[in-house]
């Protein structure tokens, strides 16, 4: 049988192991601004949150994205986020059930 390795990462909001795939990346850019970043390309610090809003909140809530990425992130920080968070919600759901083989072989 064969085995595919799969990445994990961290939730920074509810600390669960999950795929990459399974989660959102929020990254820092070089120039300290926040952004969702769906393809999970961008240059900069990351962090990742499930695809969830509750956990979104969570991490609002917890401030972990101030604790993952190193920074302080205002209030309006994270109510921006959130608002591209949901918007960016659908198609990442779409684009998990796209991506079912990424065998890199
Ligand atoms: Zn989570």
């Amino acid at each position: 049988m064969k085995q595919r390795k799969i990445p994990l990462r961290k939730c920074v909001a509810c600390q669960q192991m999950m795929p990459k795939k399974e989660l959102i990346r929020v990254v820092k850019t070089p120039d300290g601004e926040l952004h969702i970043d769906l393809k999970g390309k961008r240059a900069g610090r990351g962090a990742y949150l499930c695809g969830k809003q509750s956990c979104f909140r969570l991490a609002k809530k917890s401030r972990a994205l101030d604790r993952a990425l190193k920074t302080a992130v205002l209030p309006d920080i994270y109510d921006a986020l959130e608002q591209d968070f949901i918007k960016v919600e659908d198609e990442f759901i779409a684009g998990k059930d796209a991506v079912d083989d990424e065998d890199e072989e």
